[in-house]
Formats: C-alpha cells, structure tokens, sequence
C-alpha cells in the first residue's frame, strides 16, 4: 500500500486500498527508509510505501495503478471502508505520523532516521544512537448514566444538535479510572464513581487509543458544561430513541458505548 504524507491510495465508490506489487517502478525502486513493514496481509506481505510529499511525479505514478485510485485520508473514509483494510490504514497511518514527527532526536537534536522495517526512529549520531518506539497517546471515553439518563456533552465546533460521550486525555502519573472520574467532573461538574472498562478503539488522528468505560453518578446530579464543551446534559433513553440529540457516527467507541446503554438487552444478545 502507498501513503503520500497521511493520505493513501486507494480506490472506488466503496474505497478500498490499493495495493501495487513488487514489480512497481515505485517499489523498485523504494530505498529501506521507504518502507515500513506492516505484516502478513491476505497471505502476502504487506509494505507501507511512503511517497515523497513533494513528488507529484511519483504520486501520478501510483494513481496511475488503477482507474479510480486518489489519495485520501482516513478519517472521512473511515465510516465506508471495510473494517479490516480500516484496520490497517490505521495502522500504517498511525506509523507515517509517528515518524514524521521523530525526524530529530528528542536528547541531542540529530536527525533520526527509520529502521528495523520502518518501526525504531534511530537518532544518526554516533555518540548518541538513541532509539525512538511508536507512542500512542491514552485517552478515556465515558457513557456516564445515573440509572434513568446518560449525560453527553457537544463541543462549540460540532454541527447543531450533535451531542457525544465525555472523552479526555489521561493525564501523566493518572489511573484511567482517575482520568475518568477527573474529566467528567472538569468538562460536566459531575461526580462520578464505579467507572467500568467496556472496550478500546484505535484512534490514529494523530496517535490516541481510546479506552472506554461506563460510570455511574449519583441520582439527580447537576451537569453543566465545563471550558471544554458548549453544552453538557443528561438524556433520557426515551429523548435519544426520539432523535433529541445527533449521535456520532456508527463506527465510533462513543456511539458503541451509547448504544449498548440503549438497548441494553440487545448488547447482551450480542
Ligand atoms: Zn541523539
């Protein structure tokens, strides 16, 4: 697969990733520093190629692999492509930023340069030599309910009536249960307690993992909106089943959290 900067090639009105084989010019002639190794991939090995940003030439030459193909970045696709190539387009986007911003080590300032397959940034100097691992970055997200309602939040730059769980950054030093309790209570005011793990999504835009939980306030708590929200409120099942607020798309860990406190029993077949 091919990255141009973050974006990568892919192809069609249901986008799926174009792949080009060894015998490409542009892998041809790929130097190491090009590549980074993602896996086996349909039982073939699967190299992320990274184009020269400024190389329209190149670039032209790998659009030029199929019909349809574009460079495109993830994000906007995510809801269309398959959830096996966005899988790896995570993945290899979540590597390319990564790198991008290692380009100099972090203790004396020398160029860092890829190796071992594209996932250690080694720092060139001699004296130095330092080497630099991918990061993510943790993240809580939290479907908070006190018992007959859910409390969502929506940022000032969300379109109107969009309203999502309350996330945040884990802060150094933290517990995620900490960063939970700590987050609801800055951006809603509300107390939380018994902050359980659901589940996690790989979040590449640029390097977060979100980890999600449900937690529990107390009956009749008051929520209002902290410096980070425009507007925090409590739902009840009957107000979201009515279409009262915008949910965030069906692909995301929040609309995963608010369904399964939807409908409950449905979470339970599954
Ligand atoms: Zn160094």
């Amino acid at each position: 697969m091919v990255a141009r900067g973050t974006a990568q090639l892919i192809a069609g009105a249901q986008p799926s990733i174009v792949f080009v084989d060894a015998t490409h010019p542009l892998v041809r002639r790929a130097t190491d520093q090009d590549l980074v190794l993602l896996g086996w991939y349909r039982d073939a090995q699967c190299l992320l190629l990274q184009l020269d940003e400024a190389d329209d030439a190149a670039a032209a030459l790998a659009v030029a692999a199929n019909d349809d193909a574009r460079f495109e970045d993830l994000r906007p696709l995510a809801p269309q492509i398959d959830a096996t190539e966005a899988g790896l387009l995570a993945y290899a986007r979540a590597i390319v930023h990564w790198q991008r911003r290692h380009r100099h080590c972090g203790i004396c300032g020398a160029p860092s340069v890829p190796t071992r397959a594209g996932h250690v940034m080694c720092c060139t100097s001699s004296t130095c030599g330092t080497e630099f691992f991918p990061r993510i970055d943790p993240a809580i997200i939290v479907l908070v309910s006190d018992g007959e309602r859910a409390l969502l939040g929506r940022q000032a730059s969300w379109a109107p009536g969009r309203y999502s769980t309350i996330a945040g950054f884990v802060e150094p030093g933290e517990s995620l249960e900490d960063a939970v309790a700590r987050e609801v209570l800055e951006e809603t005011g509300v107390s939380v307690a018994h902050a359980r793990y659901h589940s996690s999504q790989p979040w590449p835009f640029p390097a977060s993992l979100m980890l999600g939980f449900e937690a529990t306030a107390a009956p009749g708590s008051i929520a209002r909106a902290g410096s980070e929200l425009e507007d925090a409120r409590w739902f009840t099942r009957e107000e979201l089943l009515a279409g009262a607020a915008i949910l965030p798309p069906a692909t995301s860990i929040s609309r995963r959290l608010i369904e399964r406190w939807l409908r409950p029993q449905d979470a339970t077949r599954r």
